[in-house]
């Protein structure tokens, strides 16, 4: 009997790893999905957050595709490892802090050593060449399949025609000829394949599979770090850089204040770790200050918070305040006004 030949998919949670996964499963080869966490992944719950997602399916795309091709799906957290790639890049960012070259190197180096431990031939990516600026291009092909190690056990099935046959195909374990040519950053071929394969209500995402593509969200990482004055962060730091506003008055503190119900829920998990407060005369938003207030910078922020609440036109609100150690106190301020609330404060 010949032997089971076993493949691991990088799966994003996006239509191309998906079609690449099922395009090698089409073909007889046992496919189990990997899917890395660093933390600043579009997938997840925070897609249930804000109301502004409201019509999508709330889901982890990731999970879905899994069930949906009937696949294992190993979720693997790399947080703590993924630090030094993004925070020393060989090959740099793109076009926001995103470095995807050395993300991919990095991912498809750890599905390497995935597969070696668990006895699988190959590895699976959904690239497609041509279609990203910096990872998904004819000379970085190559690179990520040395630097990771992976060499030619790494398959591209949506583009494997445009490039060297790899080891899965020169062994026969499966038929060149049914693999594809995709290129550039034209969608049809793979919606067309969705079709064919009757794959519908996949997830579409506007941008990368991150949160790093996203202009708004690296400006936010960028001003944590040099806040800090060094580059480390922790699962807080990047899940927080997703939500609310990012108010920062001076160099030493930041208010983090909810622009709706969604958000203040999700910051109620982060009070015991945070300084926070909300206006107690009057309905406002939870808000969290990062860094190091002085009583004084405490007064600012509470104005800010203020200015955010029921009470912004009041001459005078009380915010209630919580330190680290539970404590409560109210003070009383008078709100900002709007124009007191300068436009380079926010992040
Ligand atoms: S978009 Fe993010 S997860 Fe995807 S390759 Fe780039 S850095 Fe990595």
């Amino acid at each position: 009997m010949s032997k089971q030949v076993k493949a691991v998919s990088l799966i994003s949670g996006g239509l191309d790893s998906m079609l690449a996964t099922k395009a090698i499963m089409e073909q007889g080869v046992h496919v189990e999905g990997i899917n890395f966490f660093t933390g600043f992944c579009v997938e997840g719950h925070t897609h249930a957050i804000r109301k502004k997602d409201k019509a999508k399916p709330k889901r982890n795309n990731s999970l879905w595709v899994a069930e949906t091709l009937g696949i294992k799906l190993h979720i693997i957290d790399i947080i703590e490892e993924y630090k030094d790639v993004l925070i020393n890049p060989k090959h740099g960012y793109g076009a926001n802090m995103n470095p995807c070259l050395d993300c991919k190197i990095f991912m498809v180096n750890k599905a390497k050593q995935w597969i070696q431990e668990n006895d699988f031939d190959f590895i699976i990516t959904g690239e497609v060449m041509g279609q990203r600026p910096m990872s998904q291009r004819r000379e970085t092909m190559p690179i990520i399949a040395a630097e990771s190690g992976a060499d030619d056990r790494l398959l591209r099935p949506l583009c494997a025609k445009n490039l060297p046959a790899t080891l899965p195909e020169r062994e026969g374990w499966i038929d060149r000829a049914q693999l594809f040519d995709f290129s550039g950053r034209s969608r049809k071929p793979q919606m067309a394949l969705a079709e064919k394969y009757e794959l519908g209500d996949y997830s579409q995402p506007a941008g990368g599979c991150c949160f790093l593509t996203d202009e708004s969200y690296s400006l936010k990482l960028v001003d944590l770090w040099k806040a800090r004055g060094d580059k480390d962060y922790d699962l807080d730091d990047v899940m927080l850089l997703k939500v609310g506003r990012h108010i920062r008055p001076r160099d030493n503190f930041k208010v983090i204040v909810a622009r709706e119900d969604g958000e203040a829920r999700f910051m109620q998990g982060y009070k015991k770790n945070y300084i926070n407060m909300n206006c107690s005369s009057h309905r406002g938003p939870l808000a969290l200050i990062d860094g190091s207030p002085s009583a004084e910078d405490l007064y600012l922020a509470a104005q800010i918070v203020a200015r955010y609440g029921q009470g912004r036109d009041a001459d005078q609100v009380e915010v209630m305040i919580r330190d680290l150690a539970g404590n409560e106190s109210k003070i009383q301020v008078q709100p900002l006004a709007k124009d007191a609330v300068l436009q380079e404060w926010f992040v």
